[in-house]
């Protein structure tokens, strides 16, 4: 496990040791129910007041604009389904795209199911949505737009700015699903002007199983969790004090000097994308050439399976990942690299490549001394390379 060279970044992160030893006397000694009143409980109260702060300064927002959930898809769910309940008086279209994280598709689906109505925008060739297909689906009835800040498999970057600037002019709610971005690129609330934003810690080298959704003051979407008077009463369960420590710490560790790290991991990434273009012939770049996250490559290599090529990668210690099948538990290939107008086959023969924090150059140059032999040995075997 430990010559595991770890380049599946976008999936999980692993846990910095320094937030492990932060949460660590919360999963130990201070083991107190945060909503009691005796000095172990207080001790959990004031550690998850004070994380809701920390998250509050990274993000530029208030402490009671954060609500701790247990998941970024919890905070997905909980914002769209929470606002279109919240506002079907007003109408009961929502406005999503094509290339969603599926704790927004699927969720947008099940409202589809349950009477609401819901556009899906496509995108271009690089992964980017159109403001002019933005405005001309907003209709009178439409009360929510739910568009990710950075996909997770292309790591393309949406105008977030604009689009939060195009809804409110319409009276629209804007939600964004930012589980890729938060920690990987700045993400500033006010900046954006977002109405309510989505996280997740284990994508940023915090522990699995804690998320947050902020909330701007006077937006109000149902309540998801119902029970007790946890997050001001909204989302009920007994605070999963340690994790949501753990979620501060990784976050403050991942944003402190993060233009530097955001140049460093982007020189990182386009030194693999480079090399991989002039040393691999029959390979196309998926996603946009600049407006991409950090970490992210993904390319796709003609006539291999994604999966063979995940398995010979597996075997020299490479731990990436891909958009085809057997990867995702289904038959379909990548609905996002279908999205971008990729044909079956190339979407099939697809690799994504997501660094993290801990990758190094090392790291990168194991990964490109083995891949063109691995590809071209994988076209030796395809009866379709020969023609
Ligand atoms: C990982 C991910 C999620 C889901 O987050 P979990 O904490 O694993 O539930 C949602 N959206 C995007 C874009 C993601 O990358």
């Amino acid at each position: 496990m430990n010559n595991t060279i770890y380049l599946d970044n976008a999936a999980t992160t692993p846990l910095r040791k320094e937030v492990l030893d932060e949460m660590m006397p919360y999963l130990t000694d201070y083991y107190g129910n945060a909503s009691s009143i005796y000095k172990i409980g207080l001790a959990s109260r004031t550690a998850i007041d004070s994380a809701r702060e920390r998250v509050a300064n990274v993000l530029g927002c208030m402490p009671k604009e954060i609500y701790f959930t247990s998941c970024g898809s919890e905070s997905d769910n909980w914002a769209i389904k929470g606002y279109a309940m919240a506002s079907l008086k007003k109408g009961n279209h929502i406005i999503t795209s094509k290339i969603e994280h599926h704790a927004v598709l699927h969720t947008c689906q099940y409202l589809e199911k349950n009477g609401f109505e819901v556009t899906y925008l496509p995108v271009d060739e690089t992964g980017m949505i159109s403001l002019e297909d933005l405005k001309n689906a907003i209709r009178p009835t439409t009360t929510l737009i739910t568009i990710m800040y950075a996909n997770n498999e292309i790591g393309t970057i949406q105008p977030i700015k604009e689009i939060a600037k195009i809804a409110h002019e319409n009276g629209i709610v804007f939600h964004t699903d930012a589980v890729q971005a938060v920690g990987s690129i700045k993400v500033d609330v006010k900046e954006l002007d977002v109405d309510m934003l989505s996280l997740s810690a284990h994508k940023f080298n915090g522990p699995k199983g804690i998320g947050a959704l902020y909330i701007k003051r006077g937006v109000y979407p149902h309540n998801f969790m119902h029970g007790g008077a946890q997050e001001s009463g909204k989302r009920a369960g007994t605070e999963n004090t340690a994790n949501i420590v753990g979620l501060a710490k990784a976050l403050e560790l991942a944003t402190e000097n993060l233009d530097e790290k955001v140049k460093k991991l982007s020189e990182l990434r386009d030194y693999i994308i480079d090399k991989i273009q002039s040393d691999i012939p029959h390979c196309r770049l998926n996603g946009h050439r600049d407006m991409r996250l950090p970490g992210n490559v993904n390319f796709s290599f003609e006539f291999i399976e994604g999966e063979s090529l995940l398995l010979m990668l597996s075997m020299n210690d490479i731990a990436a990942s891909s958009g085809s099948a057997c990867t995702s538990g289904s038959l379909d290939p990548s609905h996002v690299l279908l999205s971008i107008g990729l044909p079956h086959e190339l979407a099939h023969g697809s690799l994504r490549v997501s660094l993290g924090y801990q990758n190094t150059k090392e790291d990168a140059d194991k990964l490109l001394q083995v891949l063109p032999g691995i590809v071209q040995r994988l076209r030796d075997m395809s009866p379709l390379y020969e023609n």
